[in-house]
């Protein structure tokens, strides 16, 4: 029978793979919980709703990137996209909404029907961070310095810069908007055919197109700067107050839009020069209204998301696969020794495999394979006195010890 192959756009994470991503994972975990967001897990999939109404239609992700279908219940669902919406859904849904501020960190596989290349899936994973209620430019900053945090103990701090920008408010946004209609109508014909349609209906996303046709254009096009209201400009003044207070240093980029509709105020990017088109590796914004749109009280909110796929491919050293302990018997008189032995060190909190197969030479090549530091080799009769043999695999070295101080010695020299 032919063999079965992955779904195009999807990975197996194997051995060094998934060690990358646990180690993007287990990082953020920890440094998130050190600025005091909490982790939630909301489900794979929503109502396709939960989406749509709030991502935007003429976005990419809502107009051509969706995994939707219809259940045998007949409920129209989404596999999540993105970790945003499922948040707020979920504020909403559990009735947090009067216990504000909820900082949320998460960490999960979203799914995007995209053109697969380096750094872009079907299937890919996100680490993210929410923080809901506070509407102070020092939130703002405060999420950020998390991701800045975040990529400095991945060791990725030299390789990314953060690039921000403001969409300002609704008023400075629709006199923004007015003028980008303007500018790119007296250019119609030479946008590509893509931004032609979404030109009256949503002229920000052509800032944000990938064709090269578009950017050309782009770069001449109306700032958001010469249209902020009052109030928008001094969120975007304490905004940059409150970064240099965080001690993040930034750039400022008048042409960061962000793909999804939800953003309003702060836009911002991690982005690396090393991954090619595909650069931008921790992304997000201000989104005031989304809480709202899942039928919630109007709250102010700001979070970002990271792609796990680009930030383990920019760290520099794979984590180590773990060390561990072979224990090898010799002859079927040693085995029930030999488990013993190798229960008593994984409840001593050791990294112990048995090794079950071949002559003793055998068995010291596959435990040199695995990356075992040290051997315990029970001979029978051995064992039946209450010793080993521990054979140091680096060293090459060897010596009779005590049966009951091998967690001892073992604890403190396998690390
Ligand atoms: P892009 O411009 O690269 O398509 P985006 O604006 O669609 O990104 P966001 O929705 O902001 O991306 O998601 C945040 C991050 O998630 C991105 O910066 C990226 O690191 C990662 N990401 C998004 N889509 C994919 C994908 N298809 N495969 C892998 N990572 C992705
Ligand atoms: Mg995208």
């Amino acid at each position: 029978m032919e063999a079965l192959q992955p779904v195009r756009g999807t990975r197996d994470l194997i051995g060094e793979d998934q060690r990358r991503h646990a180690y993007v994972v287990e990082t953020a975990r920890r440094i998130a919980a050190l600025y005091g967001f909490d982790e939630w897990s909301t489900p794979i999939f929503e109502d396709t709703g939960v989406f749509s109404r709030s991502l935007g239609d003429t976005s990419d992700v809502v107009s051509k990137e969706m995994y939707s279908f219809t259940d045998r219940g007949g409920d129209f669902l989404t596999l999540r996209p993105e970790g945003t919406a499922g948040v707020c859904r979920a504020l909403v849904s559990n009735g947090l909404t009067q216990s504000l501020p909820q900082k949320v960190f998460y960490a999960g596989p979203m799914f995007r029907y995209e053109r697969p290349q380096k750094g872009r899936y079907r299937q890919f994973h996100q680490i993210g961070a929410e923080l809901i209620g506070p509407s102070e430019p020092a939130a703002d900053a405060e999420a950020i310095a998390l991701g800045a945090h975040i990529l400095d103990a991945l060791g990725l701090a030299g390789q990314t810069v953060l690039e921000l920008n403001t969409l300002g408010d609704l008023e400075s946004r629709s006199a923004w908007r007015a003028a980008l209609i303007g500018y790119f109508a007296e250019r119609r014909d030479a946008l590509s055919e893509e931004s032609q349609a979404r030109l009256e209906r949503n002229p920000l996303r052509i800032l944000d197109s990938k064709s090269p046709a578009d950017q050309a254009l782009v770069a001449d096009a109306p700032l958001i700067g010469a249209y902020l209201t009052e109030r928008a400009r001094s969120l975007w003044d304490g905004l940059r107050t409150a970064l240099d207070g965080f001690g993040v240093p930034f750039r400022e980029n008048p042409r960061i839009v962000r793909g999804l509709d939800y953003y309003s105020h702060t836009a911002f990017e991690f982005v690396t020069d090393r991954l090619g088109a595909q650069g931008t590796v921790l992304a997000g914004g201000r989104y005031d209204g989304l809480v709202a749109d899942m039928g919630g009280p109007q709250t102010p909110a700001i979070g970002w998301a990271a792609g796990i796929e680009r930030l383990s491919m920019l760290l520099e050293n794979a984590p180590a696969a773990p060390s561990a302990v072979a224990v090898i018997p010799i002859g079927e008189g040693a085995q029930a020794s030999a488990i013993l032995v190798l229960q008593t060190l994984r409840r001593a909190g050791i990294r112990a495999e048995m090794s079950y197969r071949g002559n003793l030479k055998r068995r010291l090549e596959r435990a040199n394979k695995i990356g075992a530091g040290f051997a315990v080799i029970l001979g029978e009769e051995e064992a039946a006195r209450g010793v080993a043999q521990l054979k140091d695999l680096g060293q090459g070295t060897q010596q009779e010890v005590a049966i009951d101080r091998l967690p001892a010695m073992l604890g403190t020299r396998n690390d």
